[in-house]
């Protein structure tokens, strides 16, 4: 298939163009390299440097390229700076993303696989998180992705849009071969974190939150490799040809890891320590999230490859060797 990756340079986006070419598919990227890294798509791949909102832009690039299905990867996704900042999330993750929608929709283009988060269910009433389990999210970051769920549906009942949205638990690792990898700028993410300072390239890790009612009483979350996060996405090609089909799915490992798990984790995998303190909780971190993908496994026989966190950091530390440093600016 034609594939539009919208966010095609990003980290999860990046991860999901090689594997459609692993199986088969064309993938054309759009980006506008604002968090992405044009160094994270092969030079020789379709790539438009443009906003994903830009209607016009999107819609000559989805006649152009002849395109039948989009994956929208490409959305701000700091938490906290959603709360600081709401407008600015809003604008992109739910106006821009409106545009896409609109333009896909005059182009006659119906199939779309949507980035969603666990962050749409807030604080869980329950563990593992079912998707029947109510949505309501704690910060604008979770909302935005919620609202266009929600639009997605409605499209889906008025024109016949076929999606599958993706409720991501915390993506990591890199791609096998450590060609591509996790590059945030600011990187606020765990596993990044701990092995910049197990190698000195950054400070001591801060823990944050050692009194949580978990285990060792640090936060315990669901890490889910990102090549399997990307094989979901094309697994559920399919069941997008029926028009107007609305899919949600969970996809996680269900093996909750603490922090301290993790640090764990990288210490064995690099050989080295993890220098870290222990720090006050962060706002909005829930004590657990982890995920029951029963769903995501039965219909579209998904398997997760990587089903627990050693493997999951040894391919980030693969990445890290080739690129400590990440991507070139
Ligand atoms: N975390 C931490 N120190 C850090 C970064 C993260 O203790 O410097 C914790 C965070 O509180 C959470 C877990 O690690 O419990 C995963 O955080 P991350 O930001 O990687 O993903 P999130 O769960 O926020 O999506």
């Amino acid at each position: 298939m034609n594939v539009l990756v919208v966010g095609g340079a990003g980290y999860i986006g990046s991860h999901c163009v090689r594997q459609l070419i692993a199986a088969g598919h064309r993938p054309v990227v759009l980006d506008n390299l604002v968090y992405g890294h044009r160094d994270a798509v092969a030079p020789d791949l379709a790539f438009y440097d443009a906003n994903l909102g830009a209607e016009a832009t999107v819609g000559q690039i989805l006649r152009d390229e002849k395109i039948e299905v989009v994956m929208h990867f490409a959305a701000f996704a700091y938490v906290g700076e959603s709360v600081n900042d709401p407008l600015k999330f809003y604008f992109n993750n739910v106006v821009a993303t409106l545009y896409l929608l609109h333009a896909m929709l005059d182009a006659g283009v119906k199939k779309f696989v949507f980035s969603s988060t666990c962050a749409t269910y807030g604080v869980p009433q329950s563990m593992p998180i079912t998707e029947a389990l109510p949505q309501a999210p704690i910060n604008p970051y979770g909302q935005t992705k919620l609202d266009i769920e929600n639009a997605l549906k409605a499209l889906a009942h008025a024109h016949g849009l076929s999606f599958a949205a993706f409720r991501y638990f915390n993506a990591a690792g890199a791609y096998e071969d450590g060609a591509i990898g996790e590059h945030h700028d600011p990187e606020t993410h765990l596993i990044p974190l701990a092995i910049d300072a197990a190698t000195g390239l950054r400070p001591p890790l801060q823990v944050f939150g050692n009194d949580y009612p978990t285990p060792d009483g640090t936060c315990l979350r669901d890490y889910v490799h990102v090549d399997d996060l990307s094989r979901a996405h094309i697994a559920v090609f399919e069941k997008l040809a029926t028009p107007g089909t609305a899919l949600f799915y969970n996809l996680g490992t269900g093996t909750p890891t603490s922090v301290l798990g993790v640090i764990r984790a990288v210490e064995k995998i690099t050989g080295k320590p993890v220098p870290h303190s222990f720090a006050p909780r962060r706002a909005g971190d829930p004590p657990a999230l982890y995920a029951d993908s029963t769903k995501a496994k039965t219909e579209l026989k998904w398997t997760p490859k990587f089903t627990s966190i050693e493997p999951i950091v040894a391919t980030a530390w693969k990445w890290h060797q080739a690129k400590p440093k990440g991507y070139a600016r």
